[in-house]
């Protein structure tokens, strides 16, 4: 299938009221333009380097969100332009965000990564850490970067139900903190797991290989 039938397939399968992030990690600006003509203006990249390439070659309008681990050191270069930060996974890195986002004189928006796959390497905070960034938050300490809400990647298995109760955790504590300090955005979903997401909860998905196919990184 093509790239607009794709995104055609996956545009069908969500409702108004669910945020498309399209993660085009590896694929040429061609095929983000593709995209882009079409009506998408919510893309997601997970490696800075590649973002900077990007960024100058499309149009000013897109909403770019960085969904991959982020180096403090590498917040700089992003802060003057990236819309959402999806992967914040400490307490450093999130204080790095706020003293950038106050230098450029923006409110970045951030998600709070949150672990909930069982798999030893998937980044993110501990559910309780979390709760202690979020009140940390709520108290006044990171007063120029706003967090819309938490972002959570499940075990990459079969076992649906496995899925489904972890991104049901990540819903559970979605609404215990909205009770704080109300939220927007539940960022769970990939190409394979989407529609379990949704149905957990979810939205806002983050969709790549079921738009642009399948990664390359022998290039
Ligand atoms: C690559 C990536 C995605 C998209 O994965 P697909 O399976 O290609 O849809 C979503 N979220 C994160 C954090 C990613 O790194």
């Amino acid at each position: 299938m093509s790239i607009k039938e794709n995104y055609q397939t996956i545009k069908d399968q969500l409702t108004s009221d669910v945020q498309l992030v399209a993660v085009s990690k590896t694929h040429p600006v061609s095929a983000i333009q593709e995209v882009y003509d079409l009506g998408q203006r919510v893309f997601g990249e997970n490696k800075v380097q590649e973002l900077m390439e990007k960024y100058p070659l499309l149009p000013k309008d897109i909403q770019w969100h960085l969904i991959g681990h982020l180096q403090t050191n590498k917040v700089k270069y992003i802060a003057p332009f990236i819309d959402t930060i999806q992967s914040v996974d400490s307490q450093k890195l999130l204080a790095e965000i706020n003293k950038e986002s106050g230098k450029n004189e923006r409110t970045i928006k951030v998600l709070l990564q949150v672990k909930i796959a069982a798999e030893e390497s998937k980044f993110g905070l501990e559910i309780s850490e979390a709760k202690d960034l979020f009140q940390q938050y709520i108290d006044g300490g990171f007063p120029h970067i706003e967090i819309t809400g938490l972002m959570g990647m499940a075990t990459f298995t079969d076992d649906e139900q496995q899925v489904r109760n972890e991104f049901l955790t990540l819903k559970g504590l979605f609404d215990e903190l909205n009770q704080l300090k109300p939220l927007k955005t539940l960022s769970m979903g990939m190409s394979d797991d989407f529609p379990v997401a949704i149905e957990c909860g979810a939205n806002s998905v983050r969709v790549g290989s079921a738009i642009f196919g399948r990664r390359d990184y022998s290039k």
